[in-house]
Order: structure tokens, then C-alpha cells, then sequence
């Protein structure tokens, strides 16, 4: 059995408004384990990214964890003082962004920006940081690393820059990754090639990654497991293969239908209708019920529990209540709402 590294328990995450206290992420749970990749998928504003910033404990000043418990390697992090958490970043858990610019500085070399955490977390000379950046350049297929070390950001093209956020990350070997869309801002071929590195670097390294993204292709290429969110709630989890080969939550099943698929001719596009509520809009029932071409009266008033479909396979939504069908039969027939 795998190692957990990380374990999110019932989270709580809102944000101050002038209308009052929001909930973006709605008692959230679920666990990384060393050397897996889980990726958290959903439409902008489901609360992926706000979870991630959550672990990171890197909230803007209105958010603020209400409740719930984040423990990596059993550490609770709540607990830690904000100088803790500070070593802790950059050293046992790592954050890439989709815009490598917002980590880099860009008025500082890159040698200076690498050799910044290996001096202040292990200590190294400068000469042994820079010794170190190199190898980290080669390791993320960076050519001629001596030479970058002494440029700026802006010498370098996008798939560079992400490469050295990556190398970056890595510099003081993280036990978790989390990578938040690190290849939305690139083209295919780039991306491709970022993906495959962080597969490696997970191998090589056992690292836990948690990807944050809204794309199905990148869950494809690189999750074990997946956790979908819907308006600030988790709505189905399972191992990577069972979410696109038997997709319980009908959201779910509407984010892969959304996706072309070029080597089905038969496939056809069918896009969720309406949009994501925001976080001010009270929705009573399933959160998904007013986009949802299966609700049921139940739906409207009661919130689906998570149901189990198979082994580390749950999705919340009253179809998959066994009793709720044997006895309603039709309970599949679309409601209007
Ligand atoms: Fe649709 Fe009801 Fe399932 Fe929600 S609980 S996803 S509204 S069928």
C-alpha cells in the first residue's frame, strides 16, 4: 500500500466580502500519496486552485480556513508558525503556476533565483548552489544551463521560463509537487514535453504531485487518481482510469463530453449548459441540479452523499443511491428546473 503524504480533511476555505463570509471550498477531503499524482479538475472557479492555496497556506488576505485539518507526513500544518511554513515551502512541498513570470523574478539571474533556496535550506556555498543549479538546468532538458544561469527571465522563451520554475521547484527535492495548470499558457508540443518531465521527475524522485487543472488532456496524460469539484464541493473521486471509463457524476461525464475526441468519428460534442454558480448564489440540494439533465425532485432539496462505486471509486449523486433506483425505478427521467 502507498505511503499517504498528504491528507486533507474536511477543508473549509472563505473569503471575506462586503456581502458577507463566501465559501469557495465546501468540506473538502482527499489524500496524495508518495510517488501518485493527483489531479483536482473543474471549471474555473470550482475551487481547485483555492484548495491548492489552501495547503500552501498562501490564501490572499480575505481567505481564511474555517475549518478542517491538512497534515503532511502526519504534520499538521495548521498548527506550524508562519516562519515554519515559510522553510516548509520551497523545501518539502513545491508550487508551480501557470505563469512562470509570477514565481520569477525578473529583475534577478536565473543562477541567483536557483541558487537562492539550495544556500538558505541546505546551506550550500555559492559555488556548490551554482555546482547544483546546473545540474538542476540539465535535469529539466534545459541546453547550455552554464550559460542561462547568468540571464534574465525575459532571455528565455515561455517552455524555458516553465522549465526553470520546474527546476526551481525542485531544487531542494520536495516530497509533494503542486503543479496549478503549469501548462495552460503553452503550446502542445511544449506541454507535452512539461508533462512528460514532471512524470519523470515523479518516478525518479517518489514525489507526490497534486495538479490542479481544468483539462481532461492533461488528466489523461499524467493523473493516477482524479478528484472533480463542483462549486467549492467534491463531487467525484476515483482512479484515473475508472473517472473516463465509467464516469458516475454527470458533471463528470459532461467535462469528457466536452472534450473533442479525434479518434472517434461517431463522437459528438455536448457541452454542459449554463455556467458554474458563483460563490454568493445559495444552491439548495446537489449544487449541480440546475445544469443537471438527470435532477430529480430530491435533488433540489437534499445533498447527495458520496456513494460508493468501487473501490476508491465515490461520486455524489443520488443515482448512484441503489435503493433510490430500485424503488423509483425511473428515477433517471430528466426534470426540468
Ligand atoms: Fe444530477 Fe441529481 Fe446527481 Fe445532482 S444528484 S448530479 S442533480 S442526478
Amino acid at each position: 500500500m502507498q505511503e499517504t503524504l498528504l491528507e486533507v480533511k474536511n477543508l473549509v476555505t472563505s473569503f471575506r466580502t462586503s456581502g458577507g463570509s463566501l465559501q469557495a471550498v465546501r468540506d473538502v477531503s482527499f489524500h496524495v500519496s508518495k510517488g501518485e499524482t493527483l489531479c483536482i479538475v473543474g471549471e474555473s472557479g470550482c475551487g481547485k486552485s483555492i484548495t491548492s492555496l489552501s495547503v500552501m497556506r498562501l490564501l490572499p488576505q480575505n481567505g481564511k480556513i474555517e475549518s478542517g485539518e491538512i497534515k503532511l507526513n502526519d504534520q499538521p500544518l495548521q498548527t506550524l508558525s508562519n516562519e515554519q511554513m515559510r522553510r516548509l515551502r520551497g523545501n518539502e512541498i513545491s508550487m508551480i503556476f501557470q505563469e512562470p513570470m509570477t514565481a520569477l523574478n525578473p529583475v534577478l539571474t536565473i543562477g541567483y533565483q536557483l541558487r537562492e533556496p539550495l544556500m538558505l535550506h541546505h546551506s550550500l556555498s555559492k559555488k556548490e548552489a551554482s555546482k547544483q543549479g546546473v545540474e538542476l538546468l540539465s535535469q529539466v532538458g534545459i541546453p547550455n544551463p552554464e550559460k542561462r544561469l547568468n540571464q534574465y527571465p525575459h532571455e528565455l522563451s515561455g517552455g524555458m521560463r516553465q522549465r526553470v520554475m520546474i527546476a526551481m521547484a525542485l531544487a531542494c527535492h520536495p516530497s509533494l509537487l503542486i503543479a496549478d495548470e503549469p501548462t495552460t499558457a503553452l503550446d502542445v508540443t511544449i506541454q507535452a514535453q512539461i508533462l512528460d518531465l514532471i512524470n519523470d521527475l515523479k518516478e525518479k524522485l517518489d514525489m507526490g504531485v497534486l495538479m490542479i487543472t481544468h483539462d481532461m488532456g492533461v488528466v489523461a496524460e499524467v493523473a493516477d487518481r482524479v478528484m472533480v469539484m463542483y462549486a467549492g464541493k467534491k463531487i467525484e473521486e476515483g482512479p484515473v482510469r475508472d473517472i473516463f471509463e465509467n464516469p458516475r457524476h454527470p458533471y463528470t461525464a459532461g467535462l469528457l463530453n466536452s472534450v473533442p475526441n479525434v479518434d472517434d468519428p461517431e463522437f459528438e460534442l455536448e457541452p454542459i449548459p449554463g455556467n458554474m454558480p458563483g460563490l454568493d448564489e445559495e444552491i439548495t440540494g446537489c449544487r449541480f441540479h440546475p445544469r443537471c439533465k438527470f435532477a430529480m425532485e430530491k435533488c433540489k432539496v437534499k445533498v447527495p452523499p458520496a456513494f460508493q462505486v468501487s473501490k476508491g471509486h465515490h461520486a455524489s449523486c443520488w443515482l448512484e443511491e441503489k435503493e433510490v433506483k430500485a424503488d423509483e425505478g425511473s428515477e433517471r427521467i430528466p426534470v426540468q428546473s
